[in-house]
This record gives structure tokens, sequence and C-alpha cells, in this order.
């Protein structure tokens, strides 16, 4: 059985603040939000992390792209920006094994990133 929690996310298995839904991505709520808006996108499809996408998910990543600028929109950071995170591996500090992508706004970032 697939132990993954976000493909039970994806799969309603277990709650989640669901704000946008469609046949390739869904996106909800971080459950412990480090902005006033972080929510995750998801691909429905487990992919394990970036290092594992295909030239076949040219089209699922730029979807996601799509959808975090609608969510930015409907979210009211667009205008004064926003940041998207895509953590991968250990280092990249991962800790779910499978992809998804960080939007987050609501607050003035820095850089380099910690
Ligand atoms: O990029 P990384 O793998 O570290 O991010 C995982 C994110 O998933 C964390 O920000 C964590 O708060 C979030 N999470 C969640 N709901 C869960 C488990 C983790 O929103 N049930």
């Amino acid at each position: 059985m697939n132990n993954c929690i976000f493909c039970k996310i994806v799969e309603k298995q277990i709650p989640s603040e669901l704000v946008y839904e469609d046949e390739l991505v869904c996106a909800f709520k971080d459950i412990n939000p480090t902005a006033p808006v972080h929510i995750l996108v998801v691909p429905k499809q487990h992919i394990e992390s970036l290092n594992e996408i295909e030239d076949n998910h040219k089209q699922l990543i730029g979807h996601v792209f799509i959808v975090a600028k609608l969510l930015a929109d409907k979210f009211e950071i667009k205008e004064k920006g926003f940041r998207i995170v895509v953590n991968c591996g250990q280092d990249g500090g991962q800790t779910v094994n499978h992809l998804h992508f960080h939007l987050l706004g609501g607050r003035k970032f820095s850089w380099p990133a910690g």
C-alpha cells in the first residue's frame, strides 16, 4: 500500500484545507505555515522529487506554475510578490517525498536562502 501522506491528501483519505483542485494537481494550505500565505501545489501523480521528473512531465510542471500564479492572484500576493520553493533531497530540506511546490507570500523574504 502506498504510504505517502500527500497521496493520501490527494485521495482525501486525510483531510486538508484544499484551495484548488483539477485533474493534474491539488493545492492546500500548509499545516505548518512559514508565511501568511503558505500553500502547497502538489501534482496528483506520485513523483518522489525533482530528481525524478522526466520529459513527459513538462506539461504537468508548467501547469503547476500556472496554478501557482492563479493562486497568488486569488490570495492577493501577486502584486507585492511571492516566492515558489521546491526542496529536493536531504540537503535541500525535503521532508515529504512527493513532489510539491511551496507558494509563499504575505511577507518579505530574504536572500540567500538559509
Ligand atoms: O519541502 P518539504 O518536504 O520540507 O515540505 C513539506 C511540507 O509539508 C512542510 O511545510 C509541512 O508543514 C507540510 N505538510 C503538510 N501537511 C502534512 C504534512 C506536511 O502541509 N500532513
